[in-house]
């Protein structure tokens, strides 16, 4: 599943044998295509401040994944996740398309603030209207990605099949070959 709160996360990006991580957020041009993708141009580039809590924002959004995955989020971190949604306060709007009727939510302002609102946005309804259980950590602790598991039973435990899979595949089976000698 691509959202955005998935991709804002990943973009602390760790090499599948662990041999280098790359902070996309500090990349030049990153960052704008990320806004690009996701329909959220601005027109200001980020302040150091700005980039500061959008850190502080990644870093919340992997601890409440990490403390779903052991047992249940924090009421702490909850309130820090509605504080970010309460940066951006939206309005209502009906638009007419050459067809039909949409109701439009619109922000009061198009600025960081709503940058962030709206990743934060997207992992409540995540957690709200999917199933939060299929939000995983790559086992491969190398990477630690974070991931929509939308298989059927619920069992993906890689971010990639060819990638971390692989590579833990090779591993136990090097294991096992050494204690057979
Ligand atoms: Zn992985």
């Amino acid at each position: 599943m691509d959202t955005i709160c998935l991709d804002f996360i990943n973009s602390e990006f760790r090499d599948f044998r662990g041999r280098w991580v790359r902070d996309d957020l500090q990349q030049p041009g990153w960052l704008e295509q990320f806004l690009v993708k996701w329909g959220l141009q601005i027109d200001r580039p980020p302040e150091a401040a700005t980039l500061t809590t959008l850190v502080a924002l990644r870093a919340l959004l992997r601890s409440m994944i990490e403390a779903m995955v052991e047992e249940q989020i924090t009421d702490h971190d909850r309130t820090a996740l509605n504080a970010v949604l309460l940066k951006m306060p939206l309005s209502r709007r009906l638009v007419k398309d050459t067809a039909r009727y949409r109701l439009e939510m619109v922000p009061l302002k198009q600025d960081w603030d709503w940058v962030q609102a709206e990743i934060a946005a997207s992992f409540a309804h995540l957690l709200a209207y999917q199933d939060p259980r299929r939000l995983k950590i790559c086992a491969n602790t190398n990477c630690r990605g974070v991931f929509y598991d939308e298989s059927k039973s619920r069992t993906k435990r890689y971010c990639t099949p060819d990638k971390c899979a692989n590579l833990l595949k090779a591993r136990r089976f090097r294991a096992s070959h050494k204690n057979n000698l």
